[in-house]
């Protein structure tokens, strides 16, 4: 494969206007595909402009998912679709809040490194942006940089101005500004508007910023008149005006960038020759999406911050990739586990494949997760917890197979006589909620003979964690005596990673976050190894 010319870093800036949820994130990690897709080394970097120093102690129904890295940083979902669209692995330096940099200058003016000037945004708050962006850029060909927020708000203006200043800081050919906007179809009048468009392009230009590239994001795609009048007020080349239209799957937007010949366009305004994209992968990925050949399959997702998706994104993105690795479709159906508590007939539950308990924190809707769990288990329904899913099977076995009635999590019920889900001994003294968790990476060792390993098929794993609970060792022997199989232990066999259930069809919870290392190119073994369960079920269900 050809490579670039020169070796210098490109630096690509996406920033977003109009609105938000137009899927900058997305238009980001696509670019990423197209680039790595015709041999390119990159890497992504997103700018958040909130003051928080990480999303981690955000509620996740307000910013959406946590997505943790291997390195244990809590970082903004966007990173979970940059891992998703390219090879690149996403670190703690991959994410950065306008927090973080506040933070990191204010520390320096303390220790004295300024040298008695005045701290300012202009040059103290830009040069720290521009240093992070460029320490991104080692080791690699190309860094795709996201702008959170949208343009013409106030906190990202810092951002912006130290992306304006950083095309004159490196040669001009090595930085590109791409913009995503909106042009939205007005049914009344059966027209596609560029006005909004137009407004969101002055405004980058009154900060100094002429976008390079358009992403117009439409449900109707831009004829050659449309991207002239955009090209015209917005100063942009016409064709540089590029449609980025509505899809079914967010898997078919590099493809449909493609076709509109994005790359082309990024290669030659950055001087970079390579050859055109291979995207056959991606094709066969979006094909089997589109058609599934082996039928769908119905999934219960048993969760508490279910109004909101993004709370739950690479979950729902992997369990759409194992339903790539089976060939079927998946259907998932939101639970809120609060309905589900009580004494609420939970016969319905019948109706799926499949039961799954996500992560969560707090007690509501424990009891409605430990309930479904029950169900699962008692009725032969596949099921898969996770985290506090695998801490909601601990003490459901607990108090109706073990016959410890008031099991429960330490994190619920701080005086239960039973705490099956505890803090670690070394823990329970600290009372400061961070820097408490297990995060990031950990080693995890497979026992022969389980399910855990069937899907793996290897006996050593590393999976990501984000808790503070663990299983209370304390009880141990007394659930497996009672049948609950520890069939994945942490090297040192302290701690609890994975159990099962025998004489069951499927039933396995982890400690971990399985969801985060699942690709549409490499669904995640325990994604295939339930869904695949799910539908022999269905294949019971209509055997029968
Ligand atoms: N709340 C639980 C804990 O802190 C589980 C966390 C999770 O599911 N990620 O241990």
């Amino acid at each position: 494969m050809k490579r670039k010319t020169n070796n210098k870093v490109k630096y690509i800036f996406v920033t977003g206007g109009v609105l938000s949820s137009l899927g900058k994130g997305i238009a980001a990690a696509s670019i990423g595909t197209l680039l790595e897709c015709s041999g390119l080394k990159i890497t992504l970097l997103k700018l958040d402009p909130y003051i928080n120093v990480d999303p981690g102690t955000m509620n996740p129904l307000q910013h959406g998912e946590v997505f943790v890295t291997d390195d244990g940083a809590e970082t903004d979902l966007d990173l979970g679709h940059y891992e998703r669209f390219t090879k690149a692995t996403m670190r703690r330096v991959n994410n950065v809040t306008a927090g973080k940099i506040y933070h990191n200058v204010i520390q320096k003016e303390r220790r004295g490194e300024y040298l008695g000037s005045t701290v300012q945004v202009i040059p103290h708050i830009t040069d720290e942006i521009k240093n992070h962006i460029r320490e991104v850029g080692k080791d690699v060909d190309v860094v795709i940089c996201e702008v959170g927020g949208t343009v013409g708000d106030i906190e990202s203006l810092p951002f912006l101005e130290a992306i304006r200043q950083f095309r004159f800081d490196i040669k001009f050919k090595n930085v590109l500004y791409i913009h995503l906007t909106l042009v939205p179809y007005i049914k009344t009048s059966g027209e596609l508007k560029t006005k909004p468009t137009q407004h969101s392009v002055q405004k980058m230009r009154e900060i100094g910023i002429q976008p390079d590239i358009l992403l117009c994001r439409t449900e109707k795609k831009l004829d050659s008149k449309l991207k002239n009048k955009i090209a015209l007020f917005c100063n942009v080349e016409v064709d540089s005006v590029i449609t980025a239209m509505d899809v079914k799957n967010i898997y078919e937007v590099p493809l449909s960038l493609e076709g509109e010949g994005l790359s082309d366009i990024i290669m030659s305004k950055l001087g970079v020759l390579v050859e055109k994209p291979n995207l056959d992968s991606w094709k066969r990925v979006v094909q089997g999406l589109s058609k599934p050949k082996l039928g769908e399959v119905d999934i219960a997702v048993v969760g508490k911050y279910v109004d909101l998706q993004d709370s739950y994104k690479s979950l729902t993105e992997a369990l759409i990739h194992g339903g790539i690795s089976n060939d079927v479709g998946v259907n998932i159906h939101w639970l809120d586990a609060e309905t589900l508590d009580g004494d609420t007939d939970l016969s319905d539950l019948n109706r799926y494949n499949g039961i799954l308990v996500p992560g969560g924190f707090g007690e509501r809707g424990i009891e409605g997760k430990i309930r479904s769990i029950q169900f699962a288990r008692e009725n032969k329904v596949t099921f898969f917890g996770i985290c506090l899913g695998m801490h909601c099977a601990v003490i459901e076995f607990a108090r109706n197979v073990a016959r410890l009635k008031k099991a429960n999590s330490a994190e619920f019920a701080s005086n239960t006589p039973d705490p099956v889900i505890d803090l670690l001994p070394n823990q329970s003294g600290k009372s400061d909620k961070g820097g408490t968790m297990r995060l990031g990476e950990y080693l995890c060792q497979l026992r022969k003979n389980s399910n855990a390993f069937e899907a793996y098929g290897k006996r050593e794993v590393y999976e990501r964690h984000r808790h503070r609970y663990e299983f209370n060792n304390r009880y141990r022997i007394q659930l497996e005596e009672a049948g609950l199989k520890f069939s994945g232990l942490s090297p040192n066999g302290n701690l609890v990673e994975i159990i099962e259930l025998e004489d069951h069809p499927w039933f396995l919870a982890g400690q971990f976050h399985p969801e985060f290392k699942s690709s549409p190119m490499e669904p995640h073994p325990l994604f295939t190894a339930f869904i695949s369960s799910a539908c022999l079920s269905r294949n019971d269900v209509q055997t029968k």
